[in-house]
């Protein structure tokens, strides 16, 4: 499956991450400008095989300005280790590089604000495949409003690269019977992948 509508992205950047990184650090598109205290850009490899995509950052990730590192990081963190992986092997980011108010969902102009940012990231790095992590993350770059298990074990394509999606490690927290689930998508990440 394709989607028509990243042919509209301007996708090309002449710089590495960092300098991406710092063109946008300032950035007031949306009002999220406002009220963030740090802009969340990404972190890890910059030459990743595997990119995950979160949906925005929380007030942990806003103060410290790095993605996933409160309570769903370390199930992210134990995840990436059934893959024999750490953070520092694959790279980290989210939809929305700022925190909404109150954790809502990310409004959909944020959402058109802020994906070129992610396109870009993708375009340095060039993974092999993205992890969307989570109904919002898949919906929003798939623009799609299909229940998240029925995106499951499909290979979608966005920007051009190799996409699977999975649930949000903050589901496991609220649902432990879903890790079985996402072991199960792990694997399949280290088959097809991986090795
Ligand atoms: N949840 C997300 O989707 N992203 C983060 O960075 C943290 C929590």
């Amino acid at each position: 499956m394709s989607f028509g509508h990243l042919q509209d992205f301007d996708n090309s950047f002449d710089g590495d991450l960092q300098s991406l990184n710092k063109l946008i650090s300032d950035c007031q598109k949306c009002s999220l400008g406002k009220t963030r205290k740090n802009l969340v850009f990404g972190s890890g490899d910059p030459k990743a095989r595997i990119v995950f995509v979160g949906e925005a950052p929380g007030k942990q990730e806003d103060m410290k300005g790095l993605p996933f590192v409160g309570r769903s990081g370390k199930i992210l963190d134990e995840n990436l280790s059934l893959i024999n992986m750490t953070r520092n092997d694959v790279y980290i980011c989210n939809v929305l590089k700022c925190k909404p108010p109150k954790n809502r969902n990310p409004l959909s102009s944020e959402v058109d604000d802020c994906e070129p940012y992610l396109i870009k990231q993708l375009y340095i790095i060039k993974p092999r495949l993205i992890i969307a992590l989570g109904k919002i993350a898949a919906s929003t770059i798939l623009k799609t409003n299909e229940p998240l298990k029925n995106l499951r074990n499909k290979i979608f394509k966005y920007a051009g690269i190799d996409l699977l999606v999975t649930y949000h490690p903050a589901a496991l927290l609220r649902n432990p019977n879903l890790k079985k689930e996402v072991e199960n998508d792990f694997n399949l990440i280290h088959q097809n992948y991986l090795s």
